[in-house]
């Protein structure tokens, strides 16, 4: 079976605190973009095999499409049965766009259906959790507030369609990093998250350009100037709220549909090396989440 894992974008992270556990309280407002991976999955005899498009994502253990089939194995005594998982890469990686924990809720949504586990939208919520704090999020998409580490997910029903226009310079920005270079200024508490909730919700795409927020765009915009090339080339294609995506350094830009974006972006292409990478996208619809 081929599922699509969808790309996401943060349009809004709040960072409150440092945890105990090493991990940043957070209240974050994502939504996943039609820019997909194609997952193949299909049933062999014994072991997890994953192969991928990308030659730089590691494709034993450390790749999460990997981990959530031996987490599902495991968790459920099913022995050795096997699963090859072949991966078709267009997310770029380790850009903010959580690729990776896509790629790890697609399998999970994969071999809940290959493996007939009739597991429910709890279970899969559960064994996601486990596996990064963005997989809760990409197992249905679409428009949603995350708080905790990021696992805690609460969904919206944001009204109308957005597109954007990404730009990706060719840099790896980890998470790790990224968090790490955070400071807290003020005690927040996480309400910042409601005026952009009811933006979504009314579908005000006017007033959205002024409710994105990154926390961790300045430290990571200090150290890598790419970030600033990538937000002045939206800005000066006449795009509103241009912001960073999670750790980065993926940069978007709200366009003001999707004729303009693909318009902006089909420039941008001219304008960059190639080895930057523009997409024109748009909102993805949620997942079926009745499972
Ligand atoms: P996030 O926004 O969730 O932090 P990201 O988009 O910044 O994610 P990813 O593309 O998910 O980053 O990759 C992060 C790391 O995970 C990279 O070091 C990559 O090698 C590794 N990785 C493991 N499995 C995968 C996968 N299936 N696809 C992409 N990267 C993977």
């Amino acid at each position: 079976m081929t599922l699509h894992s969808f790309a996401k974008i943060n349009l809004s992270i709040h960072l409150l605190g440092k945890r105990p556990d090493g991990y940043h309280e957070i209240v974050t407002l994502m939504e996943t973009v039609n820019l997909a991976d194609d997952l193949e999955i299909t049933g062999q005899e014994a072991g997890t095999t994953v192969t991928c498009s990308d030659p730089s994502v590691p494709t034993d253990g450390r790749n999460l499409a990997h981990r959530a089939a031996v987490l599902v194995r495991d968790r459920y005594g099913l022995g050795d049965r096997g699963v090859r998982i072949h991966i078709e890469k267009r997310i770029p990686v380790t850009a903010g766009l959580a690729g990776g924990s896509g790629n790890a809720a697609a399998t999970l949504h994969g071999l809940n259906a290959l493996w007939s586990l009739g597991l429910r939208k709890e279970d899969l919520m559960g064994l996601a959790g486990e596996l990064g704090s963005d997989v809760p999020f990409c197992l249905y998409g679409g428009v949603a507030v995350a708080t905790g580490r990021g696992e805690r997910v609460a969904w919206l029903d944001a009204a109308g369609s957005r597109s954007y226009v990404l730009v990706c310079p060719p840099l790896a920005v980890t998470s790790g990093w990224a968090y790490s270079r955070w400071k807290m200024e003020l005690t927040k508490d996480g309400s910042c998250i409601n005026l952009i909730s009811s933006v979504m919700q009314a579908g005000d795409t006017g007033r959205l350009a002024s409710c994105l927020h990154n926390d961790l765009e300045p430290a990571v915009r200090a150290a890598y100037p790419e970030i600033d090339r990538a937000k002045g080339l939206l800005a000066d294609a006449g795009m509103e709220g241009v912001l960073m995506s999670g750790s980065g350094p993926a940069v978007f830009g709200l366009a003001p549909d999707r004729t303009a974006a693909e318009r902006i972006a089909s420039d941008l292409r001219g304008r960059v090396e190639p080895s930057w990478r523009v997409f024109a996208v748009s909102s993805s619809p949620r997942r079926n989440a009745a499972v």
